[in-house]
């Protein structure tokens, strides 16, 4: 399987200029390609492939002043935009997308109409090589001051994978006004030790972000969404601030602005991808093998859409949540199965009879008189749905142990012990 390395690029004054002229040449390559697809595609002649392209552009100035493997990979860059078009226009004819895909576009700022570079790929390993401490490169010929001159940046961060090195990307980050490295390698499966079979569910939501339930556990976890999202909301309140700053200035968008919003997407997803690690420490430590998560395919139709409908209008960050989920549990060697949740909130997990729904997160079941969590009973609906258990097989429930994002990591809502309170009241009055 394929991951993904990403450190940050510490070039000085000089090597900066040298990587926007080599991006700025990329894009040039890009936008050439782009135009020559898109004059084809207007005339209803079929787009060029990559190999007819490569042969076309072998003379081209544009790749002639870049190192041919990133020229190459210039090239299939801006083709595999129009795989991706046509493979969306595909989808979009039979309904399965509601807005028709865009046309590839070409890198430049609509504004000013000026080109803009945002990546510099690079093909294979052969011209470049990536360690702890640095990146080096294959510089054009003409910037090299001496024979077999490479271009060495020193990176900050930790190479998280290690496997076959594939192809690297240096991408510009223009709000933050720095570079990145992305460097995809091919890391071995993770083996499946043989294990007896045992289940846990994860169910999704608005008030809680997620339900999981592990068989032969009688306390289900809850992670509240409270926190995150008032945090989210915080930073959602900053962004309305400066647009109506913005619009009194009659400017549209200014560099804070996107600061702010790639500030909140960040916030948001710390939060998720600490979640995730704390239900996959979960699942390892009972020895899950297959883990049952709710699909977003179907919207459940009880769905609590939280506080001034959050989930409605955020829906990508629930995506990238689950997505986060199954990453990491595929990689603990857990098997993620994705499981349609009809009707797990509406019936109860002990005897299977219809709850009762006072307010929206108990369930009381008057068959059994028992009182849920209706996200703890959803979780264990689906853990019962997809073990294909019977009900009442699991024992009584508890109450359900709640944790919260307290911005730094997932705590347990358990009241602070007698010492510690009185330290954080102390040191409340020294302040
Ligand atoms: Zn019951």
């Amino acid at each position: 399987m394929k991951r993904t390395n990403v450190v940050r690029i510490l070039p000085d004054k000089q090597q900066e200029r040298v990587l926007e002229i080599i991006g700025d040449r990329s894009a040039s390559l890009y936008n050439a390609v782009t135009y020559r697809c898109r004059q084809a595609f207007f005339k209803g002649e079929p787009v060029p492939s990559y190999e007819a392209l490569c042969s076309e552009f072998k003379e081209h100035p544009a790749y002639k002043a870049l190192p041919a493997h990133i020229g190459q990979e210039v090239i299939k860059k801006a083709r595999k935009a129009w795989y991706s078009y046509f493979a969306c226009l595909r989808l979009y004819r039979k309904g399965d997308m509601s807005r028709p895909p865009r046309v590839p576009r070409y890198w430049k700022d609509r504004r000013t109409g000026k080109r803009i570079f945002r990546v510099i790929p690079i093909k294979a390993p052969t011209s470049y090589s990536l360690d702890a401490r640095c990146l080096s490169l294959t510089l054009p010929r003409d910037l090299r001051k001496r024979q077999g001159d490479r271009l060495v940046l020193r990176t900050k961060g930790v190479l998280r994978f290690h496997g076959r090195p594939k192809t690297l990307e240096l991408k510009y980050d223009p709000v933050k006004k720095r570079w990145y490295a992305h460097q995809v390698v091919e890391v071995p499966e993770p083996k499946r030790p043989a294990r007896p079979e045992k289940y846990a569910a994860c169910d999704l939501g608005a008030r809680v972000l997620a339900a999981l339930a592990v068989e032969g556990l009688d306390r289900q976890l809850l992670f509240s969404a409270r926190e995150v999202i008032k945090d989210f909301l915080y930073w959602t309140n900053q962004i309305a601030e400066e647009q109506s700053r913005l619009n009194r200035a009659g400017r549209e968008t200014s560099r804070k602005l996107r600061r702010l919003y790639q500030l909140r997407a960040r916030r948001l997803r710390h939060a998720f991808v600490a979640l995730a690690a704390e239900i996959a420490r979960v699942l390892k430590r009972h020895r899950v093998t297959t883990l049952f998560l709710e699909d977003l395919t179907g919207i459940r139709e009880d769905m609590d859409f939280g506080p001034k409908n959050w989930l409605v209008h955020n829906f990508w960050a629930f995506r990238m949540l689950r997505n986060l989920i199954e990453a990491v549990s595929t990689r603990a060697g857990i098997k993620v199965v994705p499981v349609e949740p009809r009707g797990t909130s509406s019936r109860c997990a002990v005897c299977g009879h219809p709850v009762r729904r006072p307010v929206r997160h108990k369930a009381v079941c008057e068959e059994c008189g028992r009182v849920w969590h209706a996200d703890a009973n959803a979780a264990l609906n689906i853990l019962l749905q997809g073990s294909l258990k019977e009900h009442g097989a699991e024992a009584t429930p508890q109450r359900p142990r709640v944790l919260r994002w307290n911005r730094h990591r997932w705590e347990s809502r358990r009241k602070p012990a007698a010492g510690t309170l009185k330290a954080a009241s102390g040191s409340r009055m020294a302040a």
